[in-house]
């Protein structure tokens, strides 16, 4: 069997060079013993240049002040350090050749700084710098992709406003936090007043159009953050007021049924006016009331009816207790 080759001082050299991370060796006076070809790829900077140097006045621009003092905390104590590419960036200007554009940022990097003692009284200190670019550029686009995924579940496509999936999971959420704090929650079911009408004589693209103003109307009549719009359907969007009672809620519908009607936007066709308008259900959940979401649901859709029935354009209320009561009359 062949014994391996000893490895000589000249194949030490390639394989140092072949490695794919930036090293660089000094001695305790910072002088550059050793600097490979990945550093004069990516600092361009040759390694004849560079064994005339010191680490602090090699590079045109100065390493970070924190790769300075790691560094000397390095050579004086023999500590060891890595600096991570979360908190330190781009420590040394470094940068990536195979980038197109005119002026690359620099790379980003982690570096790790090691103490070698090969004798007592000499300290060297190894540098290795690895390019965490790929890494972080995957992680910004893997990020970026569920933001875009999170976003595109939780909102309606057309209007930008959130959507009944949205509404429905953090309805439960309010609901729960409102029977806690026993603080009062009304819901708003709004719809568009004639839209069949509407989308038949002006075209399924203005029908669009009014959608995304009506639900940009009512989105702007929020102040809260907790306060929440939603497209529910078709032409029919929900609202969720937390800490609203019943009264402020009535007045609240009102105000969103006006901000709707002043928008004045053009309906010859509706039956009742000239404009687009909305009709509204509100229903409130009281304190201590034995009423669940379907009940709340349920009392706005029936209040929106009403408001249907009484001619459209208007608001009516309708107590969530009393569908409780119908739907489990033994109950009370
Ligand atoms: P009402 O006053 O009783 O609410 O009458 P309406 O005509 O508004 O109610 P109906 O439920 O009969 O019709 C709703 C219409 O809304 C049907 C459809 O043409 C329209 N619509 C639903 N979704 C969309 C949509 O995404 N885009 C457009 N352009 N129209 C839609
Ligand atoms: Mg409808
Ligand atoms: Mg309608």
């Amino acid at each position: 069997m062949k014994h391996p080759e000893k490895l000589t001082g000249e194949k030490a050299g390639q394989i140092f060079n072949a490695i794919n991370m930036g090293l660089i060796l000094i001695d305790a006076n910072e002088h550059i013993l050793m600097w490979n070809d990945w550093m004069v790829k990516h600092s361009m900077i040759d390694s004849e240049t560079a064994l005339q140097k010191t680490i602090s006045d090699v590079f045109s621009d100065k390493p970070s002040a924190a790769f300075l003092t790691s560094l000397r905390n390095t050579i004086n104590y023999g500590l060891p350090a890595v600096l991570s590419n979360a908190l330190h960036r781009s420590p040394l200007p470094l940068f990536d050749p195979s980038e197109l554009s005119e002026d690359p940022g620099r790379m980003h990097q982690s570096i790790t700084i090691t103490p070698i003692s090969a004798s007592p009284d000499e300290t060297h200190c190894l540098i290795q710098i690895v390019d965490s670019s790929a890494s972080i550029k995957r992680e910004k686009m893997l990020r970026s992709h569920s933001e875009i995924l999170k976003k595109e579940a939780t909102t309606d496509s057309l209007t930008g406003i959130y959507n009944r999936r949205f509404f429905d999971e953090h309805f439960k959420i309010a609901m729960g936090h409102s029977k806690r704090q026993k603080l009062p929650l009304s819901v708003f079911m709004v719809d568009i007043d004639f839209f069949k009408q509407y989308n038949d004589y002006y075209g399924h693209v203005a029908g669009d159009k009014t959608l995304i103003r009506v639900a940009q109307t009512l989105k702007s009549q929020l102040v809260r953050a907790t306060d929440i719009v939603a497209r529910y359907g078709g032409e029919e969007f929900i609202l969720m007021l937390p800490n609203m009672p019943e009264d402020l809620a009535m007045q609240f519908a009102e105000k969103l049924r006006a901000a709707v009607w002043e928008s004045a936007i053009p309906h010859l066709k509706s039956r009742i006016s000239e404009h687009i308008s909305v009709s509204i259900g509100v229903s409130t959940y009281l304190l201590g009331e034995d009423v669940a979401i379907p009940h709340l649901l349920e009392a706005a859709d029936t209040a929106l009816y009403k408001a249907k029935q009484n001619g459209r354009n208007g608001c009516c209320y309708m107590n969530a207790k009393s569908i409780a009561d119908l739907v489990a009359p033994d109950k009370v």
